[in-house]
């Protein structure tokens, strides 16, 4: 039998707040995860050059939910930062999301605010009905930009046209006709002042807390009998896949480092829609500010196999996920939650959020 309350299977947002906020409760919690570290996707660290990197792909934290931004406030202090992205197309650097600076340069142009409504009414290609992604960017920016901007980046990216994905996709960018270029308007946009990894030690920095890593499920379950689990990994897998693998994208990444290039990139993040077979490059300093005589960057290259890094939002993959879903609320004595556990497309505030809800229902719960 467990010594532990509460087995946890994965330290991303999703495992460490649970273990956070159960260990808060008085529960006794061992948190467990394959990797060699703590903090999931958000994992940041030192590359060989001394600079702050975000291995798992750039990440940006942002939240209009006071409550996870005051939770996370407890374990780390915050540097205000507002994501910037430009994409590199024809030869130009234009604002992503669209605005009017996007419009003006992309065609030459020099409207203004009223000027870049009537142009975007003039373009789009209004649709009854937003069940693609597809639908979304030609009813609100026409086919022109879509092919600019949209077709080719989401081509890469899931390995699918814009058609065959949920319209939730391209509906994370929003379109605008002011000079806004931030990529996100939430009413908190910091990012963790020592980097995540310090946020991941501090929160799980807890008498109540013990932790495992370079530790997988099958081998940590053996010994915690009796132990509630929280399950964080891709649900298909905790089943077996028993109805089939449920499809994710993987990345890979391609890091370099400038030794004498003090800023590569006016942006924290480019996207190139149509050249190159990487998505985006992102140069890790604009996001955590930290000074540094070189520079490093990173490469994003899409692809089928490797760790499962998105969730894909499209139809039959929901009907396959919600098989999975049934099979999992008949699962006793084990909460899924989490990205992978709960396949959804989930930003890190709401993961926070999920796992906040998850593990005060839990604690709440003395047997
Ligand atoms: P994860 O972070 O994936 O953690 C799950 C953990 O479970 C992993 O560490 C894994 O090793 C472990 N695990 C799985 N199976 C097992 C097993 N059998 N045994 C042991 N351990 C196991 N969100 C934002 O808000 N802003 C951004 O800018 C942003 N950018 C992103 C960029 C990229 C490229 C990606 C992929 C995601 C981005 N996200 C961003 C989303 C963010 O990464 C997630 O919302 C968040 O990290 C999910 O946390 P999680 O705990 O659910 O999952
Ligand atoms: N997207 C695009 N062109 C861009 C940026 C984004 O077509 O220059 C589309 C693409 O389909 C992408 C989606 O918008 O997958 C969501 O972008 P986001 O930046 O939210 O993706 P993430 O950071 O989660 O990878």
């Amino acid at each position: 039998m467990s010594t532990h309350d509460f087995l946890i299977v994965g330290a991303g947002f999703a495992g460490s707040v649970c273990a956070r906020v159960l260990a808060d409760a008085g529960r006794k919690v061992h948190l467990v995860d394959r990797r060699d570290h703590v903090g999931g996707n958000a994992h940041d660290r030192l590359d060989a050059h001394g600079v702050r990197i975000h291995p798992y792909g750039p990440h940006i934290f942002h939240t209009n939910s006071k409550p996870v931004f005051e939770f996370l406030s407890r374990f780390t202090d915050w540097r205000f930062h507002e994501l910037r992205v430009v994409a590199a197309v024809d030869g130009l650097l234009v604002p992503i999301p669209v605005n009017r600076t996007s419009l003006n340069r992309l065609y030459g142009l020099d409207l203004d605010e009223e000027g870049a409504r009537r142009f975007l009414d003039k373009v789009r290609d209004p649709r009854v009905s937003l069940r693609t992604s597809e639908d979304v960017v030609v009813h609100s920016v026409g086919q022109d930009l879509c092919d600019k901007l949209f077709r080719g980046y989401t081509r890469k990216q899931w390995g699918l046209d814009l058609s065959e994905l949920s319209a939730s996709v391209a509906a994370r960018i929003p379109v605008r006709c002011n000079d806004d270029d931030r990529y996100f308007t939430d009413a908190f946009q910091f990012m963790p002042a020592r980097g995540y990894a310090a946020l991941f030690d501090r929160m799980l920095d807890h008498p109540g807390i013990t932790v495992s890593t370079g530790c997988d499920f099958l081998d940590a379950r053996r010994d915690h009998a009796g132990a509630h689990v929280i399950y964080t990994g891709p649900i298909d897998a905790y089943f077996d896949h028993r109805y089939g693998p449920l499809p994710y994208r993987s990345l890979r990444f391609e890091h370099e480092h400038l030794p004498s290039v003090r800023s590569f990139q006016p942006t924290g993040i480019v996207t190139y829609p149509n050249d190159h077979a990487f998505t985006r490059i992102t140069e890790a300093k604009h996001l955590t500010g930290e000074p540094h005589r070189g520079t490093s960057i990173m490469r994003e290259y899409p692809r089928a196999e490797g760790d499962p890094y998105y969730p894909i939002p499209r139809p039959g993959n929901e009907a396959l996920y919600k098989r999975y879903e049934a099979l999992a609320k008949r699962q006793r004595g084990v909460t899924f939650v989490g990205r992978l556990a709960q396949y959804r497309y989930l930003n890190m505030d709401q993961v926070v959020e999920a796992a906040l809800g998850a593990a005060r229902a839990l604690a709440g719960d003395r047997p």
